[in-house]
């Protein structure tokens, strides 16, 4: 589904029916997938002599010729976290940057992984028919991450910034000149996935909350763009639901779901306190 909050972007021309590009403001391009239920967004970051390609899609359609449609500059991939439609086209680049957590690295070496191993890629996943015989999860190199690892576009500076809660190898990527966080999975307008902990992920959205509050975030679903105040509005909620403030509701899954004003959490079942 297009949001109409994406209607508001000028559309760019990547001759693709699967891709949907718009034009940001600060020079990122956000590469939306809007016809497959997560609605994931990669963002193609522009400096002056590189360029950061932030995730790689879901793999439906190679990623790589629509960014080679936006820029000429040489493009660092990287990859908020190794979840199926963050990764996709990391095969279609010689190597890409991501945190080092062991699954995640065993991850990176498995091969042709099909639409019939993986349930987020069946027919009902899609808004609209989709060819998923051709759909294949590749092997890529991952190139370790480290805390505050710095990435320089000339003239355009980002900083690496492990968080946990939603996996254990998000990171976030910030530009303290330009006020801009690119927040991956761990905070964008719609239902939250907490996955790996409840009181990591209230730690990182407090943490986050203290430094970026007055930022712009660059949110991996949905709708790219949010204000700085979801941070702490969302660490508010948290705290709530841990002193038991908050009144939810279980899906067929056995997750929790719950809403506090425009903040909704999705809890998967065993997660870590
Ligand atoms: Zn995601």
């Amino acid at each position: 589904m297009v949001r109409k909050e994406l209607e508001q972007y000028p559309v760019v021309n990547v001759k693709t029916d699967w891709y949907r590009v718009s034009e940001l403001p600060h020079k990122i391009y956000a590469i939306c997938e809007p016809y497959h239920f997560q609605e994931v967004i990669s963002f193609l970051i522009l400096g002056e002599t590189s360029a950061i390609l932030l995730d790689t899609g879901m793999g439906l359609e190679p990623i790589r010729p629509v960014v080679s449609k936006l820029t000429d500059l040489p493009v660092i991939p990287i990859m908020s976290h190794g979840h199926f439609d963050h990764i996709g086209g990391n095969y279609e680049f010689d190597s890409v940057w991501g945190w080092p957590a062991e699954a995640t690295v065993k991850a990176s070496q498995q091969d042709e992984i099909f639409a019939e191993d993986d349930p987020n890629i069946q027919p009902d996943a899609f808004e609209r028919p989709v060819e998923i015989e051709n759909y294949c999860r590749r092997a890529y190199k991952l190139n370790p991450l480290t805390e505050g690892q710095e990435f320089d576009l000339g003239g355009r500076l980002w900083k690496v910034k492990f968080i946990g809660g939603h996996s254990d190898d998000s990171v976030v990527l910030y530009n303290e000149k330009e006020k801009l966080l690119c927040t991956g999975d761990l905070i964008y307008p719609g239902p939250l996935y907490v996955k790996t902990g409840l009181k990591e992920y209230m730690d990182s959205c407090e943490k986050l909350a203290e430094k970026f509050a007055d930022f712009t975030l660059i949110c991996s679903h949905n709708i790219p763009l949010a204000d700085g105040t979801l941070l702490s509005r969302v660490a508010t909620t948290f705290g709530e639901l841990c002193r038991g403030m908050l009144e939810g509701e279980a899906d067929c899954r056995g997750r929790m779901y719950y809403r506090n004003e425009d903040v909704e959490l999705l809890i998967w079942p065993g997660i870590r306190d």
